[in-house]
Formats: C-alpha cells, structure tokens, sequence
C-alpha cells in the first residue's frame, strides 16, 4: 500500500535541487527543434498549494523554496534567476509565495507542439489531484506503475528522450528497480537522457542504487548531492538529496555549480553542495 504524500515535503531542500537541476536540463534540450518524449515515472500532484493541511503539519519549504522566495530581488545567478521568475509564475499573485510547482508542471511549461509528456502516478488520491491540473494535449496522464509504463512504451516516438525517475523509496527494493529499469530504458534507447532523484540517509541505501548503475557498465554518469546537514548530526531522516543524471547536455555540471554556490548559503550554514563523475565517458 503506499503511504507516502509528496505534499508533507513540498518545496522543501531536495525539491529545489531536483527541480533547479531538471529545469537546467530542460532549458539545454530546448536548444535543438528535435522532438522530445519527456516521462515523469512518479509524478505526483503536480503543484502543491503551501497552505495545504499536509504541507503546513511540517513547513519543509521553510529550509528550501521559502529563504531562496525571500532572497529572490537580490539573486545573481542567471540559470537562478529565471528558475525563480518561472516559480513566480506557479504563484496566484507575483508578491506572496502560495503554491509550489512539482515535476508535472516544470515539465509541461515546457512543453513544445512537437514534444510529448507521460505522466504515470500510482496513489489513487494523488492522480486525481494530477488529474485537477491543467495540461496541454500532447500531455498524457497515466494511473499505473511508472517503470513498468516507462518500459512498455518504449522505444519512443520521437528521436530524443528524457526521463525523470523520482520515486518515494517506500520499498527498499525500489533502488535495485530503479536501476534495472535504467538499463533497460538505456538498452532501447542509448542517449536517453535520465534523471534519478535518491535521499540521503543515514542508512545509505542509495549506494544500491549507485552500486547498480556503475555495474550495468553505462558511461556518463553524474551525480550531484544537496546536503542540508552533515550525515553525523541526526540519526533519523534526510539529511541531503542527491541526483543522477545519465547523458547530461554538456556544461550542466559548470552550470548548476554556479547556481548552487548562491544557494547553499541561504539554506543554513552546514548546507553544501558537491558534484562529480561517478562513471566518465
Ligand atoms: N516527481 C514529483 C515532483 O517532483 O513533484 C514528486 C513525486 S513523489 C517523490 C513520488 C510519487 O510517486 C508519489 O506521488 C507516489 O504516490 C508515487 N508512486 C509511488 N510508487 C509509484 C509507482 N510504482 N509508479 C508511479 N508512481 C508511484
């Protein structure tokens, strides 16, 4: 049975990365008139109102989305800055901040009459709120198991490929699935560009996941983690989000570091942000 409920965690530290990180990606893809088929394998509601009973029980956009609102007249990066004006445009009004975009929405803003979008969502409760959302018509919604899905319909349609991966990990099995359903996608499709969000907790099961997707032999590899806090100072929760991302556009890396190095102040004095290769070309 699933449980989980993005909504609890809306706006919080690793939705900025994940999605600062997926709309960086985004903004290099739209570069070429190439047709793209995007797939979000966990999508959830798509925009998350902040004043929600779920997320207001635990305020997590205080530590992500809130000080980065607050600080948004004086930011100078410029992937940040439009990353902020598109937020702003998520909002009822442009002065107060009252809903949070989720992928959905970051995805189907981006939406061009040539691409198309797949959006899968497993939680009864949680599509039909997908299903409130407005979207263009080469947007699909989908109420099913999103790896499965992503594996049924491939290859794609179009030349080019984009998926983001983001699963809650109810299941500590989901890592071992996430990376199996990677190979799979990158057997049918090679320059699929892949995106994997995993927590960062105490007990380290991203390291099966990791672990698994260096053995499968698949080159160009990066991941980035967003830590909050130093993994030693709690014993229970998320202490940092970390994101895969396999075929990267070229410049992502330099790109995002500089946006990140504006961030993590903001975050706290013990956030920090580090990048690198785990497998090279
Ligand atoms: N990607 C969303 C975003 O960035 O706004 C957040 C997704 S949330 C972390 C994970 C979502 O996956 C939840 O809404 C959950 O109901 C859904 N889910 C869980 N298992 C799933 C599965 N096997 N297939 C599709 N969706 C699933």
């Amino acid at each position: 049975m699933l449980s989980y409920q993005h909504a609890y965690h809306a706006g919080n530290f690793a939705d900025v990365h994940k999605h600062l990180t997926l709309y960086t990606v985004i903004n290099y893809l739209l570069r070429k008139k190439t047709a793209i088929t995007y797939v979000d394998t966990h999508a959830g509601r798509g925009l998350y109102p902040l004043n929600a009973q779920e997320t207001q029980r635990l305020q997590e956009y205080r530590e992500g989305i809130g000080p980065l609102w607050q600080a948004r007249n004086e930011l100078n990066d410029p992937l940040l800055i439009a990353w902020q004006a598109a937020v702003a445009t998520a909002q009822a009004s442009s002065a107060t901040l009252t809903h949070y975009p989720g992928s959905p929405w970051w995805l189907s803003h981006s939406l061009r009459e040539q691409d198309q979008l797949r959006l899968f969502e497993l939680h009864p409760g949680e599509h039909e709120q997908l299903s409130t959302q407005e979207l263009p018509a080469n947007a699909q919604r989908v109420f099913g198991d999103g790896l499965a899905g992503l594996e049924a319909m491939l290859p794609a349609i179009t030349p080019r490929l984009c998926v983001l991966i983001d699963p809650s990990y109810e299941r500590k099995v989901e890592y071992q699935e996430v990376a199996d359903t990677v190979a799979y996608t990158l057997e049918k499709a090679r320059h699929a560009v892949v995106l994997i969000w995993y927590p960062l907790l105490p007990a380290g099961h991203h390291h099966t996941l990791l672990d698994a997707l260096k053995e499968s032999g698949q080159r160009k590899i990066w991941r980035s983690e967003l830590l909050l806090r130093e993994p030693g100072e709690q014993v229970h929760g998320m202490f940092g989000s970390g994101m895969v991302v396999i075929n990267p556009p070229w410049g992502l890396d330099e790109r995002l570091a500089a946006a990140m190095a504006e961030i993590t102040p903001l975050l706290g004095s013990s956030s920090r942000y580090q990048a690198d290769w785990w497998v090279g070309e």
